[in-house]
């Protein structure tokens, strides 16, 4: 049995009042936090790290929307404008495979503060939220530790961006995850220095990569078939020839994947290149045990690629990430979880507040929006079981594993995250509750804000 101790009661300081609140600002948050503070009330956003960006700063997921080719057709609005913000403020390069720009993940912490203060949201970094404060089953504020200790913020509607839905865990809403030796594997990600682009570039022409690689080796991925012939920026034949010749240790077959942009100034940057199988990112001994044992396999790839792969002779480690990339956490029990068909066949839906295009990456499946396919993202994919006041954006909101495998996308989480900063927004002004809120007043609002709804 595990030995228990009795933490004493104690008074906490209220330190902030708000009519939105949101907590985590990765690509969810961010949307979320910048949508609310438009439509015309008081936000603050919460953050546990010291820079705002999620996974595109904090990780160095870079890729924002790497999907994009010439029919695709996706919602527009705060997704769109991450990448535009970035392009102008210089934090942003072509990307390799598609029609996108690639996120700079250190520039993305300035555009992110830039949008933050032009919105006017109150910025509350370095707090992590460790409870929620509740009313019977209505959430009315959060706890946070810091190095202030611990500190209450009060609010009138709460938005769970974490990631890992921290806090519709907490508050009581049912949430899920998926069995362990079947979640989506972890990545320390590392970027790198010292690189001769014009010899790495020379060197992906003369043997370039295709989808199709992605299923030699380790794994197999599902295409639509139309997808097997592209350019993909896969690195998979250095890792298989240094396990050849005893340079790599076999064991460590899954390393390989992509790179994401050379730079003129000689880096090679979102190294997406370990795997890490069965770490719980809700597990903090599996945290610790997986960033060392990443950290250690991307030196190792660092090694093979400077044996092996052209312009990369001189190549050493710029930085990693500030922490493990993870993919794979708690998912709540939404009033509406999407499905497998929803993503795949173009789910229609009353409540729309924004399209995604047809593109599904994970879980062993790859389809690309080459075609126009577009799904509808409800608004009660968002809204959890059991808690009011509360709604959850971003990787965390309700649907089927292969549903995941589309709504965690970067973008989608922006789509969805402004879908529910706006929809609290109205709430609060209309004084109605999420689950009764007027969805065409949501919905006009996002018009308002450029976000295509059908
Ligand atoms: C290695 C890797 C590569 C990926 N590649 C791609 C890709 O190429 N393209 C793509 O579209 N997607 C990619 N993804 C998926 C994508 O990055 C995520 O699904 C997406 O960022 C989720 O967005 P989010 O806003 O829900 O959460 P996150 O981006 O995870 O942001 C959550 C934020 O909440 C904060 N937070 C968490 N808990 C607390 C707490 N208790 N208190 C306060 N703050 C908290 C975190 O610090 C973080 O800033 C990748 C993911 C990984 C890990």
């Amino acid at each position: 049995m595990t030995k228990t101790i009795s933490e004493p009661a104690r008074e906490i300081d209220v330190i902030h009042n708000t009519d939105v609140l949101v907590v985590g600002s990765g690509p969810g948050g961010l949307a979320a936090a910048l949508a609310a503070a438009r439509t015309g009330v008081e936000v603050a956003l919460v953050e546990r790290f010291g820079c705002f960006g999620g996974n595109i700063t904090a990780v160095g997921v870079e890729g924002f929307a790497w999907y994009r080719h010439e029919a695709t057709i996706e919602a527009g609005g705060i997704g769109r404008e991450f990448e535009d913000r970035a392009k102008a403020m210089g934090a942003a390069v072509p990307e390799s495979q598609s029609l996108s720009f690639e996120l700079d993940s250190e520039g993305f912490k300035l555009v992110a503060d830039r949008l933050v203060g032009e919105a006017g949201v109150r910025p509350m970094l370095h707090r992590q939220f460790v409870a929620p404060i509740m009313e019977g089953n209505t959430i009315v504020g959060i706890i946070t530790e810091s190095k202030a200790g611990r500190e209450a913020i009060l609010a009138k509607r709460v938005i769970d961006a974490t990631g890992d839905a921290d806090v519709a865990h907490r508050a009581g809403a049912p949430t899920h995850k998926t069995p362990k030796e079947q979640m989506q594997a972890a990545s320390v990600m590392f970027h790198l220095a010292g690189v001769d682009k014009r010899a790495f570039m020379d060197g992906v022409r003369a043997d370039p990569q295709t989808y199709r690689d992605w299923s030699t080796g380790e794994w197999q991925v599902e295409t639509d078939g139309k997808e097997d012939a592209m350019f993909s920026p896969f690195l998979g034949k250095p890792f298989a020839q240094a396990i050849r010749d005893g340079v790599l240790p076999a064991h460590l077959n899954t390393i390989s994947s992509t790179w994401g942009a050379a730079h003129d100034s000689g880096e090679l940057t979102y190294m997406n290149l370990v795997h890490l199988a069965e770490c719980d990112g809700t597990d903090p001994d599996d945290l610790t045990a997986f960033e060392m044992e990443g950290r250690s396999q991307a030196m190792a790839a660092i090694e093979v690629l400077r044996r092996y792969t052209p312009g990369c002779e001189s190549a050493r480690l710029r930085n990693f990430g500030m922490t493990i990339g993870i993919r794979d956490t708690r998912k709540i029990d939404a009033v509406y979880n999407l499905t497998e068909r929803d993503v795949r066949h173009e789910g229609r839906f009353e409540d729309s507040i924004g399209i995604y295009p047809e593109f599904i990456d994970g879980y062993g499946i790859l389809i690309l929006p080459t075609t126009g396919r577009y799904m509808h993202v409800p608004y009660r994919a968002m809204l959890p079981k059991g808690v009011q006041a509360l709604l959850v954006a971003g990787r965390a909101i309700g649907g089927s594993r292969v549903a995941h495998a589309a709504t965690r996308n970067m973008a989608c989480c922006a789509v969805a995250g402004q879908g529910a900063g706006v929809a609290a927004a109205i709430s609060v002004r209309s004084g109605r509750a999420l689950d009764a809120v007027n969805l065409a007043d949501v919905q006009a609002e996002l018009i308002r804000q450029g976000v295509r709804l059908h």
